[in-house]
């Protein structure tokens, strides 16, 4: 499958350009298991890649040509065509941004590119809260990388990408995405602290256990540069203030009652949240060193709970994803990724894949929404060559 992408990838990239890639890079989305909107207080998350991938085929141009961009994606539009001298994100059409981006980060960072063809065909789905935006960078990065021997390690491609789409793109976001599509292994979740941005590979045998995850796309559309991420973020800067700590990673489940007493209410909801929620990616962890997958089920429901009733980022139709596939038999279930729709995951037994499914299905139609995704994912293989 990925053989084949990848050859009709390299002959897109043909047809575009006229001529053939230098190589082919890939990168994943990912879902994240639990540990929502931690990542930019200094806490914790636990992100997995999935098998759903942003390819590239790139042709790095001679040194001495114009230092010019040629992008393209194969989910249509023309081809984006804008010089690196004086790269701006006014310059550029906004989809494109998150591979300019790269360049301009990079170039930042004091490296001088060369122009490139660059040629995108992702099967993430975009805006789906599985991080199609992060897939792109890292792909990107990944392929400059390598293809100019530039030297950088993971850990600091992450880092790129997240400028990329912070300062390029518009979107205030941490580094959980990018980390979980440059750094995860297969079968296993990435446990990431955010602050001293330490990674640990933590085993995730869904498949050997009999399990499986669902992925249940609301369809419901979001985005990360509106005006509601922001304001949470201002919240939970203002609560850490408030509470006289750098970042709510330094507050701990003990100190909630102290803090209901000293913020306004809407300020302690949003750090009730993200105390809580760090203490639920460490009592994740915990459980699957010890119990394995099938005993985290609890967690992803109060983690869901928390983000609709505290947090309050979730909608109708994700709470309607989550209790349906509860009620239809999951083990856990909750919303993943930024919220404001997207995406929930249910995690359950792979016999039960279909009959949830159906429920789901069944549950949407009945409440006049639209028909949603619904698809299993495997924690997969973070960015890497194809050729
Ligand atoms: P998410 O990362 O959750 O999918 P974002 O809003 O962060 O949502 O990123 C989605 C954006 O990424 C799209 O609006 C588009 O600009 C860009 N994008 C993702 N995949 C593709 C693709 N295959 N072709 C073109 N642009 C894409
Ligand atoms: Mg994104």
């Amino acid at each position: 499958m990925k053989d084949h992408r990848m050859n009709t990838l390299a002959e897109n990239f043909a047809t575009y350009f006229g001529q053939t890639p230098d190589a082919c890079f890939a990168a994943p989305g990912r879902v994240n298991l639990i540990g929502e909107h931690t990542d930019y207080n200094e806490g914790y998350v636990l992100p997995f890649a999935i098998d759903r991938l942003a390819m590239i085929g790139v042709k790095i141009h001679d040194g001495k040509a114009e230092r010019r961009l040629r992008i393209a994606s194969t989910h249509g539009g023309p081809v984006i065509e804008v010089q690196l001298h004086g790269l701006s994100p006014a310059s550029v059409e906004p989809w494109a941004r998150y591979v300019a981006g790269v360049f301009w980060a990079l170039e930042l960072r004091g490296h001088r590119l060369p122009g490139a063809d660059i040629l995108l065909d992702s099967n993430v789905p975009i805006g789906a809260g599985l991080s199609s935006s992060a897939a792109i960078e890292c792909a990107v990065a990944l392929g400059l990388n390598e293809l100019l021997e530039l030297g950088l390690e993971r850990d600091e491609l992450v880092l790129i990408c997240q400028r990329a789409e912070n300062d390029f793109v518009g979107a205030p976001t941490g580094i959980l995405d990018q980390s979980a599509s440059l750094l995860s292994t297969t079968e296993h979740a990435l446990f990431l602290d955010c602050r001293t941005k330490e990674t640990e590979q933590i085993q995730l045998p869904l498949a050997a256990n009999g399990l499986t995850v669902l992925v249940i796309d609301t369809k419901v559309s979001h985005s990360h540069d509106s005006g509601g991420y922001k304001e949470l973020v201002r919240a939970c800067t203002q609560g850490a203030q408030e509470l006289g700590v750098v970042a709510l990673r330094d507050v701990g489940t003990n100190r909630l009652e102290e803090a209901q007493r000293a913020l306004v209410p809407d300020i302690y909801r949003r750090v009730k949240h993200i105390v809580t929620e760090n203490q639920r990616v460490l009592d994740t962890v915990a459980l699957l060193r010890t119990h394995g997958p099938a005993a985290i089920g609890d967690l992803l429901v109060a983690s869901h709970a928390s983000m609709r009733d505290d947090f309050g980022i979730s909608c109708d139709e994700l709470d309607l994803a989550v209790t349906t596939s509860m009620a239809a038999g999951a083990i856990g279930a909750r919303m993943t990724g930024g919220g404001f729709g997207g995406s929930a995951i249910a995690l359950l037994e792979a016999s039960r894949t279909e009959e949830i499914s159906v429920a789901v299905c069944e549950a949407f139609d009945a409440a006049g929404y639209l028909r949603p995704d619904i698809f299993s994912v495997i924690p997969g293989a973070g960015a890497r060559r194809l050729s």
